[in-house]
């Protein structure tokens, strides 16, 4: 799950690290009256969307009086905006956080991930701030410091001061360095994060460091224990047919093909997609079901799958095991009269209660066409779609 920049500031001040004042606002009169709490003459106006490189598509504004807090509220609230890290997707602006504005010496680069080779959460930084990370590690790899912390030890002080040293800060700033990394070292760990970015962190003129913008995504398979977490949820900047599964509890992500798929278990799934590309074809959806798939999953799944009118055809491939084939195919038959169904589908059945199943769909009644195996009926499902 991701949050908006001012809920992770507001993540990083309950544990210890200083933030730039900051108040969130939904109406330009709102933004006017934050701008107002906040003292001196500059001020951030910031577009809360999940995602970044917001400045560079005109998200991020500088304000002068404000006045110019109130026009550029409202210049941004209620639209919508792309950036590069959007993949062509426009996302709503409902709030925006207005922030004290602060005289840059310099940006820095600061990340905390749980690295899969290291099996270690990590910290990431650099002093080549203002610039895309990924370009930094392509042109620049000397300049990207990583520090792994053991588990068991926890994150030691000499870590944080060899990391401000490698990134040049001084004392002053070192200290300032490692009051931010172990804050958001706890706050990692305690709220089961995936990834914390500051991008930047910046040197102020002044001296001092500040953390100017933050970007935190959980782990969702620790949000049963996190409700005050999931409370932050803002679906309205996730995709719409991702949010309904995962009501259901369906694995689902939005593809950009037109076959659709049901699967059980993530490895099929995955190695649906990989045999429909095989045969020339493209998947319009990652889908796992899952081992405790019921009827109503099912049912929920295949209204998901023909939500969309990419789809040209459906391609079910089932191995029952814990999930029977019987079920199954209720559940099919049941969505189908349910929605109706204008495409071809094409199902794959193995395993527990396969000859009950394959039973059911024959005495449906309903155009369903049948696969031996994985292969065929990849192959027939790329023939459906491209025939359409
Ligand atoms: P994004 O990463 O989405 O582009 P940022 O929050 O990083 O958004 O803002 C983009 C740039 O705007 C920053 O790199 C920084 O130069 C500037 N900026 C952000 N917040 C402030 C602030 N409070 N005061 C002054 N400049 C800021
Ligand atoms: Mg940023």
């Amino acid at each position: 799950m991701n949050f908006h920049e001012y809920q992770a500031k507001q993540l990083f001040a309950d544990y210890g690290i200083a933030v730039p004042k900051g108040i969130v606002a939904r109406t330009p009169d709102e933004a006017v009256a934050a701008a107002k709490q906040i003292p001196g003459d500059l001020w951030v106006v910031k577009a809360q969307i999940h995602a970044g490189g917001r400045g560079k598509a005109g998200g991020v504004k500088l304000a002068k009086s404000h006045d110019e807090v109130h026009a550029i509220a409202k210049t941004l609230l209620g639209t919508k905006m792309a950036t590069y890290q959007t993949a062509g997707v426009e996302l709503p602006i409902d709030s925006v956080l207005v922030c004290e504005g602060t005289d840059i010496d310099k940006e820095l680069y600061l990340s905390v991930l749980v690295d899969r080779d290291s099996r270690a959460i990590t910290f990431i930084a650099s002093a080549e701030g203002g610039m895309d990370i990924e370009q930094v590690a392509q042109e620049k790899p000397e300049a990207i410091h990583t520090l792994n912390v053991d588990f068991v030890e926890g994150l030691q002080a000499y870590q944080c001061r060899d990391l401000g040293f490698a990134m040049g800060l001084n004392a002053k700033q070192t200290n300032q360095l490692s009051v931010i990394m172990t804050g958001l070292y706890k706050l990692f760990n305690e709220k089961d994060l995936a990834l914390v970015e500051l991008n930047p962190l910046a040197i102020l003129t002044d001296g001092n460091l500040a953390v100017l913008d933050g970007k935190i995504n959980s782990d969702d398979n620790a949000s049963f224990r996190h409700k005050d977490l999931v409370e932050m949820r803002d679906v309205r900047q996730e995709d719409p047919t991702e949010v309904k599964a995962s009501q259901y509890d369906l694995n689902y992500v939005t593809m950009d093909g037109n076959i659709g798929c049901m699967v059980n278990g993530a490895g099929l799934a995955m190695a649906t997609m990989d045999v429909i590309s095989l045969n020339g074809g493209s998947p319009a959806n990652f889908l796992d079901v899952g081992g405790g798939a019921n009827k109503e999953k099912v049912t929920e799944a295949f209204k998901l799958i023909l939500s969309s009118d990419k789809v040209k055809a459906i391609f079910v491939n089932i191995f029952g095991g814990i999930v029977r084939c019987d079920m199954i195919a209720e559940g099919i038959i049941a969505a189908v009269k349910e929605v109706g169904v204008k495409v071809p589908v094409i199902v794959r059945l193995e395993g527990t209660n396969v000859e009950e199943g394959k039973a059911m769909l024959r005495d449906s009644g309903l155009a369903i066409t049948p696969a031996d195996d994985i292969n065929d009926g990849a192959k027939k499902a790329v023939a459906a779609a491209s025939a359409a």
